[in-house]
């Protein structure tokens, strides 16, 4: 992080006290003495020197530079400098995929012996990795129900090092009270880690609420193109030194590409969310007066139970919903199955609307029984909100819904 060369001062642009919108554009300014003006990609593996005396001051640490891919990169770096000025963020982690993130947070600050409490409405492949892999170590897990702070408070015991979220929840947006599990984490002496990917920084800033890491993973609205895979941990230096360690052993970097993709892609991540928003909103009230839809989940809803909660603490409701149709798991997918636009896929954060069933894809593999108590009904279909006109949106999904 701090161990790179400055950038000759004719190429920094002056960010005190610079609004959000500004720094998603210019922070972690990048320029080579070539003097382009968007900034460059390094693909490069190795870097050179001017010496062996030079080289074996830069690898000894006495001299600030790049020495190889693996540890740092200027692209990437840019990246991490961008994405951490929008969380609020000292420092900050590119890895290689979002699970790359999250694996290497648990990694650096986990060992036998340590329990953690994570939210059971967490991504799939995260409760994979806890369950296959951390287990493996001896390290503990406690699932609980989002939403329950006394389930939260009652899960702590005297090794609970991390408590583990995602908010709003997927596939029903349930939104998390983040100052309180903030202060239950305060409490109990851990970290506490969101996983920020539905929200983005321009919808949530978790480290102003409390939270001590913010995981991401880039590959959904931070590239908001379905281009690339990337991820990172954002977090006071303290905390993301170690992961970097782990990154710099492990070797779950993110690429020079990807860190380019990602850095234009903060450039319109505000735009771009705020039309996601406004695009699900209006989804979000067509739908709730369909006469073949029985429930709608969006936490921009009045009716939403924590609406009065996400307004507080987000600035945006984000681009994913879900709803349940009338019927049952034919019905759900009749309403997929009529769609000649929206793309049927599990992946989210696209410019492109996409749309799954829940309870055969994402949640296929959990037992009827643990479906149920995730409240992911056969009748549950869920809607990640592109930048279509949402006029097309509707008339794609009352194909469906009017035929029922
Ligand atoms: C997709 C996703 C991940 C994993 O990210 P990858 O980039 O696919 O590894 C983690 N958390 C959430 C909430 C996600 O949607």
């Amino acid at each position: 992080m701090s161990d790179l060369p400055e950038w000759p001062a004719r190429y920094q642009a002056d960010l005190s006290d610079a609004e959000f919108d500004t720094l998603a554009v210019r922070a972690g300014q990048l320029r080579s003495p070539e003097g382009e003006h968007s900034e460059a990609i390094f693909p490069t593996s190795s870097y050179v020197f001017a010496s062996a005396a030079e080289a074996a001051a830069t690898f000894g640490g006495d001299r600030d530079g790049n020495v190889y891919s693996r540890y740092t990169n200027p692209t990437v770096r840019a990246f991490e400098e961008r994405l951490a000025a929008l969380e609020g963020g000292e420092a900050c982690a590119a890895t290689a995929s979002g699970m790359a993130a999250i694996y290497a947070l648990c990694i650096a600050h986990l060992e036998a012996g340590d329990h953690m409490i994570c939210s059971r409405a967490v991504f799939g492949s995260t409760t994979v990795l806890l369950e296959k892999f951390l287990r493996k170590f001896n390290v503990d897990i406690t699932y609980v129900d989002l939403l329950d702070l006394d389930q939260w408070r009652g899960s702590v015991q005297s090794n609970t090092k991390l408590l583990f979220l995602e908010s709003p929840s997927n596939p029903l947006t349930e939104v998390a009270d983040l100052t309180a599990i903030a202060q239950i984490s305060r409490d109990a002496g851990a970290l506490f880690v969101v996983d920020n990917c539905f929200c983005t920084p321009a919808a949530q800033l978790p480290l102003a609420l409390g939270a001590d890491l913010v995981v991401h993973s880039a590959t959904k609205y931070i590239d908001g193109q379905g281009r690339c895979l990337g991820g990172a941990v954002v977090g006071s230096q303290e905390l993301i030194e170690p992961i970097i360690g782990v990154l710099r052993s492990a070797g779950p970097t993110m690429s020079p590409f990807n860190a380019w993709v990602f850095l234009k892609g903060l450039e319109t991540l505000s735009l771009r969310m705020k039309a996601h928003s406004d695009n699900a909103l209006a989804l979000a009230e067509w739908l709730e007066q369909h006469p073949n839809v029985t429930k709608v989940n969006y936490c921009g809803l009045p009716s939403h139970p924590q609406h009065e909660l996400a307004r507080t603490q987000q600035r945006l409701f984000g681009g994913v919903l879900s709803f349940e149709v009338t019927g049952g798991r034919e019905q759900a997918w009749k309403v997929v199955d009529a769609t000649r636009m929206i793309s049927i896929t599990a992946n989210l954060g696209d410019t492109k609307t996409t749309i799954t069933h829940p309870g055969t894809t994402t949640h296929g593999r959990l037992t009827d029984e643990q479906r149920d108590q995730a409240g992911i009904s056969q009748a549950l279909v869920r809607v990640s909100v592109g930048l279509e006109s949402v006029d097309d949106i509707i008339k794609d999904l009352a194909r469906g819904l009017d035929s029922l």
